[in-house]
């Protein structure tokens, strides 16, 4: 075996070790549907996208003066958690598939700031990274080293906009 099959492998175990969660599809089409927040009822707004912003449901990024996208009022905590914390997020405004769980972390949003929150169960913030250089995957396993860990919400640095949560594959 060559080595370079070897770092494929290595690499294909790496993108496999954790969860990569985007929205609920129920909950895009739901925006989609209704053109309102699930659970807030605020009115949802449809634009084509002035940034290239990514969709939490397929994290993809969209495409500025292209793609039409809708703004939403979303619990970053949904489903996690009893405590909410709502915050804008945009999804793309026709259908796109959800981001498979399994593929690593997104690409596509690689190359833009993220901060990286780890929780304890209970919303317990227990240590967050900011992660400049792309290199997610060290950051993700030094946080996921620690036992009280329970999952890792994703954020924009820069916009402070919730992106996507991650769990550990158990
Ligand atoms: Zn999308």
């Amino acid at each position: 075996m060559t080595s370079v099959t070897l770092t494929q492998m290595r690499g294909i175990k790496h993108m496999t070790a954790m969860r990569v969660l985007a929205i609920p599809t129920e909950v895009a089409n739901l925006v989609r549907e209704t053109m309102k927040a699930p659970i807030y009822g605020f009115p949802a707004h449809s634009e084509i996208a002035a940034e290239a912003a990514p969709c939490r449901h397929c994290l993809r990024t969209l495409e500025p003066s292209k793609d039409r996208a809708i703004l939403f009022t979303y619990d970053r905590f949904a489903g996690v958690e009893n405590l909410p914390q709502p915050g804008p997020v945009y999804i793309h405004a026709t259908d796109c598939p959800r981001y498979a769980a399994d593929s690593g972390f997104p690409e596509e949003l690689r190359g833009s700031p993220r901060t990286l929150e780890a929780y304890a169960r209970g919303r317990r913030l227990l240590a967050q990274e900011y992660v400049c250089d792309g290199k997610f995957e060290p950051a993700i396993e030094q946080l996921f080293a620690r036992p009280e860990v329970d999952y890792i919400q994703v954020n924009s640095t820069t916009a402070g906009c919730f992106t996507f949560r991650i769990e550990r594959v158990s």
